[in-house]
């Protein structure tokens, strides 16, 4: 809720003109409590959860219309009803965990000192701070996810989210309760550390989410813009986790792929590559064309 009563107040306040921005937000939000706008973030990641994978369903459901060179792991096919098993199951989840955790986790949010009011912030500090966020994220989730392999780690809580060896789009937040309030604090820490406006905060949590998905949609498009990123791992890193499975002890990291670096946990994955390559270099010299620039050819290849 904003202290002006009328956008000329604040333009006071601030001592120039409210932006074009400026004032969408003030009429936005000048009436609405900060819980309120908190709360909103339960309504993005339904939608979220919801909408982004659909076009990824389209995709598994129309392979033989182009997509089936981009699959990651080309055996493996999802009917429409295991998809919607997989949403189904995320959408109970969010129900009984994400929504009431959104619910209760207001009180941490004003702690930290997220705030709703004005100016807005740049555009240059939404982009630092959430470059920021997905550092520290990226950081932490890694540590957390690496002990959550884990014996007790992964056969207790994080066995859930393995239950799909080629993973789906909708399968990224698919996990065990345990792990969903768990990986909520690498989440929260960005914003702990450097709080910002309440849009940043909307911004993180979707940016977030929708990196997963694509992260988890098992299919490796060139043109996807996230190609841009430095250090990203995208969906065919991501993939090569879940399919090695239980026993993986490589690609822990969510986002980048430094820290795998750093820490040696890519070998099996840069190993991996290394023979796919060389067996689509020998299948080329054969006049065999596999179409596809990453599959997975046999189970047999698994190299932890
Ligand atoms: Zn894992
Ligand atoms: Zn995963």
């Amino acid at each position: 809720m904003l202290p002006f009563d009328t956008i000329e107040e604040a333009a006071t306040f601030m001592g120039r003109n409210l932006t074009v921005a400026e004032t969408m937000w003030f009429k936005y939000s000048a009436k609405k409590s900060d819980y309120y706008l908190y709360c909103h973030n339960i309504l993005f990641l339904f939608l979220i959860f919801s909408v982004v994978p659909l076009p990824l369903v389209f995709v598994e459901m129309m392979r033989s219309l182009g997509f089936d060179k981009y699959k990651i792991q080309p055996k493996v096919s999802l009917s429409l009803p295991e998809m919607f098993k997989c949403y189904k199951d995320v959408m109970r989840m969010f129900v009984l965990v994400v929504g009431p955790l959104q619910l209760v986790s207001y009180p941490s949010i004003k702690i930290i000192g997220i705030r709703t009011g004005l100016p807005l912030p740049s555009l240059w500090e939404i982009v630092a701070q959430l470059t920021v966020y997905f550092m520290i994220e990226d950081y932490t989730n890694y540590w957390i996810h690496r002990f959550l392999h884990g014996k007790w780690g992964y056969e207790k809580i994080h066995r859930v989210h393995h239950e799909y060896t080629a993973p789906i789009g909708f399968a990224a937040p698919y996990a065990h309760w345990l792990e969903v309030l768990i990986l909520g604090i690498p989440s929260f820490l960005g914003p702990a550390i450097v709080p910002g406006h309440m849009i940043t905060f909307w911004l993180w949590i979707a940016l977030r989410q929708i990196e997963a998905i694509e992260t988890h949609s098992g299919y490796d498009f060139p043109w996807t813009p996230t190609r841009f990123i430095p250090f990203y791992g995208g969906a065919d890193y991501h993939d090569y986790h879940h399919y090695v499975g239980g026993q993986s002890q490589s690609n822990f990291a969510s986002v980048f792929t430094y820290c795998d670096y750093i820490y040696g946990t890519d070998k099996g994955y840069r190993y991996h590559k290394k023979v796919l390559r060389k067996l689509k270099e020998g299948s080329k010299v054969d006049g065999a064309q596999n179409g596809g620039s990453y599959y997975y050819p046999t189970q047999d290849l698994k190299s932890e």
